[in-house]
């Protein structure tokens, strides 16, 4: 911008000192650098510097107006550098002034509202919150909390879910798919995002494009995500037992291949515990073999002079029964949502953990049956006495089952069931 002002002047080539060939990129860069601060927004702020866009070349105008009535023109004018700010300050005042008055009049947008008629999740973040500390405070403490939120964070809703993480300090995600992933980024989450699950080799690109950890399923899918000849960053998922995806515990020589392939940058490790939420003696038995293959193959790989970054085990039951495993991360899941998979499973360690999601419906409608009428399809229900029934809307389009029929009273029958303690009517 400078060479560009120098030689504006040498050659004399225009009137004013705009400088229009390197203003663009100037802008652009120097607004690159301020997304790199990220901060709270201030919406105001956008009404504000469109105002002051719109209004500076006026306020030239009224400056000079203004110094030709007062004959102040050799101070106000003449002077570039004192015309220069006093147009600044003026634009900024007029902007602050205009900005205030534009929030005050401006027509109202109705509000985003939720539609509660029938049926609704109601997301507590306070719980949130709190299971992530909870969960912080039994993790070891180099451990670092590895959010899991897939299948729109287990049906909480993934936007709301990751941005109050993003918020509170988490910085490492999970998913299942990259198309998960990469909505994640459109939602402004920069830290770590591990895909759990596999992804085709010819997306390799963009795995790279999005900054991506890439799960290596096997060997196989090694070498042909290898050979799309993009840099991917990926951990190495180890089958200790659960024979889904994974490197055999046993395969040292194909896991130790990985490590020479060129395109493939390994910066974690990992396997998964698949009956972690069982006490009975032999499943623990069957756990602890798990665990002790995966370190096993650890030292094997350290022995051929490989370590690598980031070792993790733990999903939430792993955690909850097998806390004193060293890791660097826990993939925490189900257990930040405040729930077990079961909710009268016993664990070793009893975390004060708190339901995320409630499913909430209201009354109605109110009626009284006789002794012996019967409500619903198929007569499914017969009162024994006479009776005053209580009719909610919520059905299978909002996503309530058949199944709890007749089971659900009084969150008693929740209780008893696999659907988790973490909903209740309001009509309660
Ligand atoms: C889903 C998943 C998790 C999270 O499990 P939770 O039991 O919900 O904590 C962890 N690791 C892997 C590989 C997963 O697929």
């Amino acid at each position: 911008m400078f060479g560009e002002a120098i030689a504006l002047h040498h050659f004399d080539w225009q009137r004013h000192d705009s400088m229009y060939v390197f203003l663009l990129p100037c802008m652009y860069f120097l607004f690159n650098v301020i997304l790199h601060f990220k901060g709270k927004r201030f919406v105001t702020l956008r009404t504000t510097s469109l105002i002051i866009y719109i209004i500076h070349p006026m306020m030239i105008v009224v400056i000079r107006l203004f110094s030709r009535l007062f004959h102040l023109q050799s101070l106000l004018v003449e002077n570039s550098i004192v015309h220069y700010f006093m147009v600044c300050l003026t634009s900024v005042v007029f902007g602050v002034v205009l900005t205030a008055m534009w929030n005050k009049y401006k027509p109202k947008k109705a509000k985003h509202t939720t539609d509660t008629d029938r049926a609704y999740l109601e997301i507590d973040l306070n719980n949130l919150e709190h299971n992530v500390k909870v969960l912080k405070g039994a993790m070891p403490q180099k451990c670092k909390l590895m959010a899991v939120v897939k299948a729109e964070a287990y049906g909480h809703g993934i936007y709301e879910i990751v941005t109050h993480l993003g918020k509170i300090g988490v910085k490492v995600f999970a998913v299942a798919t990259i198309d998960e992933g990469i909505k994640l980024r459109q939602y402004g989450v920069s830290g770590e995002i591990l895909i759990l699950g596999y992804t085709a080799p010819a997306r390799a690109k963009e795995l790279r494009k999005y900054d991506f950890t890439q799960t290596l399923i096997d060997y196989e899918y090694s070498l042909l995500l290898n050979k799309q000849g993009y840099d991917v960053m990926t951990h190495i998922k180890v089958d200790t037992g659960m024979h889904r995806l994974g490197f055999d515990a046993k395969d040292i020589e194909n896991i130790f291949a990985v490590f020479s392939m060129k395109h493939i940058k390994v910066s974690g490790i990992y396997t998964h515990l698949c009956a972690a939420d069982s006490v009975d003696e032999k499943d623990i038995f069957f756990t602890n073999v798990q665990i002790e293959s995966f370190y096993n193959l650890l030292n094997q790989l350290k022995e051929k002079g490989i370590t690598i970054p980031k070792i993790h085990i733990q999903s939430s039951y792993g955690l909850l029964n097998y806390p004193e495993l060293k890791c660097d991360y826990v993939r925490a899941g189900v257990s930040l949502y405040g729930v077990l998979s079961s909710p009268n499973d016993r664990t070793k360690l009893q975390l004060d953990l708190r339901p995320v999601l409630s499913l909430k419906s209201r009354v109605i409608l109110l009626r009284e049956i006789k002794k012996g009428d019967s409500v619903g399809y198929s007569r499914s229900f017969v009162a024994n006495r006479d009776s005053l029934i209580a009719v909610l809307p919520v059905g299978y389009a909002d996503g309530y089952p058949r199944w709890p029929s007749q089971r659900a009273e009084r969150g008693k029958g929740f209780q008893e069931t696999r659907l988790t303690s973490s909903h209740e009517f309001t009509s309660e």
